[in-house]
C-alpha cells in the first residue's frame, strides 16, 4: 500500500538511498528519483512501465545549477529562465558528457525545471541534488493532481508519497528547447503560453515540426478509461442516459448521468481537468462526453489535452 505523508525528511533519506518518492509539483505529482544514480531512474521507467526512449525532465532547486547538467545556457534560455522560474516552463538545453543517458533517452540534450511548488522546493533542498520526476501515473493514463489519485495509480506499491494539496497548474509543464543552431522551438504546449514566451524572447518560437525528436508526444495520452468523445454541438440523444457522464466548460444542460462544470477560465479549467478525469472514469460509464472549450490561444494546452485523451464527435 503507497503511504501519502507530509515529513519531507523521510521522502529525502529515501531519495538518496536510490529509491523513488512522489512529489507534489504546480503542474502534476512526479515519481522522482535522485537524477544521479542510475539505478534509481530505472525503477522510475519500470514502475510506470515507461518506453526508455521517453527522456524524463531534471527537477533542479535554482536555476544556478542549470550548468551542472547543461554544457551551453545560451542566451535565449537565460531570459526564459529569469522571467519564468520557478514555474510550469521546461527548458532542453545541451547536455553535459556527464548526463546519464538514461536521463535523456540517449539524447545529447537534456530537460530542465524549476518548480515553483513550496513543498517540490523544499524537498529539493532537503535532498541536495537533482530530481528526475516524470508524472506519477503508469504510462498512458491520466496525469495525478492530487495524492489521492496517485496512491490510485499504484495502489500495488509501497511508495511513500510526499502530500502538497491540489496542483495550482493541473497540466504538465510547457516545453521548448533552445539548442545552438536552432530557433528556440516549442516542443510541448503547457498553461505558460505561447505569447508570453515570445514577449520574452523577442521573436517567435518554432514549432516542433524539424525541431529535435520530442518523444512521449503520443497522440493517444493522458487517457481515461472509458470511451471518451468530445463536441462542440451537444449530442442532445445521450442527454437523458444515465450510463453516459458529462464534463461542460459552459452552457451546461441537464443529464441524467453525472456532470461536472469546469467553468469558462482556462486555468481554473486546467487546474481541474485531471481530478475530473479520474473522478469520472471511476464511474463505469459507457460513455464521457466533453464539451470543447473555445479555441483562442489561452486554452491551446487544455485542447492539446483533450485531443489526447479523446476521440472528436463533432
Ligand atoms: P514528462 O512526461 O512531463 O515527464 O515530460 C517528459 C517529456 O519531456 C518527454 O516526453 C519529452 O517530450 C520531453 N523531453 C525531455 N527531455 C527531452 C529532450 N532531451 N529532448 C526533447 N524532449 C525532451
Ligand atoms: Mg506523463
Amino acid at each position: 500500500m503507497p503511504r501519502i505523508t507530509e515529513n519531507l525528511n523521510d521522502c529525502a533519506v529515501r531519495l538518496r538511498a536510490g529509491q523513488l518518492v512522489v512529489m507534489p509539483t504546480e503542474t502534476v505529482y512526479g515519481l522522482a528519483a535522485d537524477a544521479r544514480q542510475d539505478t534509481a531512474v530505472q525503477q522510475v521507467f519500470a514502475l510506470k512501465g515507461r518506453p526508455g526512449n521517453n527522456p524524463l525532465i531534471v527537477h533542479l532547486e535554482n536555476a544556478a545549477q542549470a550548468t551542472e547538467w547543461a554544457s551551453v545556457v545560451p542566451t535565449a534560455a537565460r531570459e526564459l529562465m529569469a522571467a519564468f522560474w520557478p514555474g510550469p516552463l521546461t527548458l532542453v538545453l545541451p547536455a553535459r558528457d556527464e548526463v546519464s543517458r538514461l536521463v535523456t533517452a540517449g539524447q545529447d540534450s537534456v530537460a530542465l525545471r524549476v518548480p515553483a511548488h513550496p513543498t517540490a522546493r523544499a524537498l529539493l533542498s532537503a535532498f541536495g541534488g537533482a530530481l528526475v520526476a516524470p508524472s506519477a501515473n503508469r504510462y498512458m493514463s491520466i496525469s495525478p493532481t492530487c495524492a489521492a489519485h496517485v496512491a490510485q495509480q499504484f495502489a500495488d506499491s509501497d511508495l511513500l508519497i510526499l502530500d502538497g494539496g491540489s496542483c495550482q497548474v493541473g497540466l504538465e509543464s510547457t516545453i521548448v528547447s533552445v539548442l545552438p543552431g536552432d530557433r528556440p522551438r516549442l516542443l510541448r504546449t503547457g498553461m505558460l503560453g505561447q505569447p508570453a514566451l515570445e514577449a520574452v524572447l523577442g521573436q517567435p518560437l518554432a514549432d516542433r515540426d524539424g525541431g529535435p525528436r520530442a518523444p512521449g508526444q503520443h497522440h493517444r495520452h493522458y487517457a481515461p478509461t472509458t470511451t471518451t468523445l468530445t463536441f462542440r454541438e451537444t449530442p442532445t440523444e445521450a442527454l437523458g442516459s444515465a450510463d453516459c457522464g458529462w464534463l461542460w466548460c459552459a452552457n451546461a444542460q441537464p443529464t441524467h448521468g453525472p456532470a461536472l462544470d469546469l467553468g469558462t477560465d482556462p486555468h481554473v479549467y486546467a487546474a481541474n481537468l485531471y481530478a475530473a478525469l479520474y473522478e469520472l472514469d471511476a464511474l463505469d460509464l459507457t460513455r464521457l462526453y466533453i464539451q470543447l472549450p473555445p479555441s483562442d490561444a489561452a486554452w491551446a494546452a487544455v485542447h492539446d489535452r483533450l485531443a489526447r485523451a479523446s476521440q472528436r464527435l463533432n
